[in-house]
């Protein structure tokens, strides 16, 4: 049995979860810290069992110490625009002290340490599509602020334990990524379509729907982070698909893919949504070999089911 071990924390939340799924695979012992804010057991449910897997309830704003750790996987926070902006403090607090406690955990073990950071820190971006290299355009005071903010320290802590303390760091920033086991009620534009598509209610596009994302299939995503957690790179990587979709776009490929026939509705834009986000992925080509392979029709279907099953029981619960 091996002996690696690694700590993730925000391991019950959509991208931790996939993630301790890839882990496990590759032969580590896997502990998940989470508070269950916006995290859920059901994610981790098929682990049970599983002798090399093991679940902590645990706020990490608050120091944990759990053994010895080979790598520090940084994922709590809440992610979805709804979520943060129902738990602003929270959000800015593990962005913050959250990231203290886990940099910690990694310095006092020598551990390798990966945080999961965001296209976020590039605002409402006036450089297009986004390199590594751009400071970005972050409103600091704006309702987003508590996450984009929260993630932006987060990074500058990150780099400062490495200057200091000689952690090896590595930062991944997260571009719009979905599939199954996202929340159905997060309010993200996927789950919100879906949602609204299977049920045969109408798709709430935002503003005109002019505005644009790219989306990541989670599989691909998580290949990514892999690969950076392998790599020697501590500078901040893009991990996103870099093919761009209007909102308008995507609200039509989800009623294609269900075969609904919802219709469209407008609805007023949020404060400061970017007008466009889309990664520049050269540096993961370069150095990581990652190419997302999942196009957003694809990953669509293969998040069919899980979306479904989701909606039944939804409904069997009310
Ligand atoms: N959006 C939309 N309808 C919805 C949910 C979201 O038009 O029901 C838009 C939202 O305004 C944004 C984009 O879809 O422009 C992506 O929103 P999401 O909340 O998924 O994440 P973001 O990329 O803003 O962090």
């Amino acid at each position: 049995m091996s002996s690696k071990r690694a700590v993730v924390t925000g391991g019950a939340g959509f991208l931790g979860s996939h993630l301790c799924d890839a882990l496990l695979a590759e032969d580590w012992n896997v502990v998940v810290l989470d508070n269950l804010l916006t995290g859920r057991r059901a994610n981790l449910a098929h682990l049970q069992h599983e002798p090399r897997f093991e679940f902590v309830e645990k706020d990490i704003c608050e120091p944990f110490d759990v053994g010895k750790v080979d790598y520090v996987f940084h994922f709590a926070s809440p992610a979805s625009p709804v979520d943060y902006s129902i738990h602003g403090i929270p959000t800015l607090k593990v962005g913050s002290l959250g990231t203290f406690n886990a940099l910690d955990v990694a310095h006092k073990y020598n551990a390798k340490y990966l945080v999961s950071s965001t296209s976020e820190c590039y605002g409402d971006p006036l450089e297009h599509p986004q390199k590594e290299t751009y400071w970005g355009n972050v409103n600091s005071i704006g309702p987003r602020s508590v996450y984009d903010e929260a993630k932006r320290f987060t990074e500058a802590v990150t780099m400062a334990y490495r200057r200091y303390h000689k952690v090896e760091t590595r930062i991944v920033r997260i571009f719009n990524t979905y599939g199954p086991r996202m929340q159905l009620n997060d309010g993200r534009v996927v789950p919100n379509f879906m949602k609204q598509a299977l049920r045969g209610e109408p798709l709430t596009v935002y503003g005109d729907g002019n505005q644009t994302r790219s989306f990541c299939y989670v599989s691909d995503e998580i290949d990514g982070f892999l690969r950076l957690s392998k790599s020697d790179e501590f500078m901040p990587v893009n991990i996103g698909n870099p093919k761009e979709f209007t909102i308008l776009e995507c609200a039509q490929t989800v009623l294609k893919v269900t075969g609904s026939k919802s219709e469209i509705i407008y609805e007023p834009l949020p404060p400061d949504d970017p007008k466009q986000r889309c990664p520049d992925i050269t540096k993961a080509r370069q150095l990581l070999g990652w190419e997302p392979r999942i196009d957003l029709e694809t990953g669509l279907r293969k998040s069919l089911d899980y979306f479904q099953t989701a909606l039944t029981q939804e409904a069997s619960i009310k």
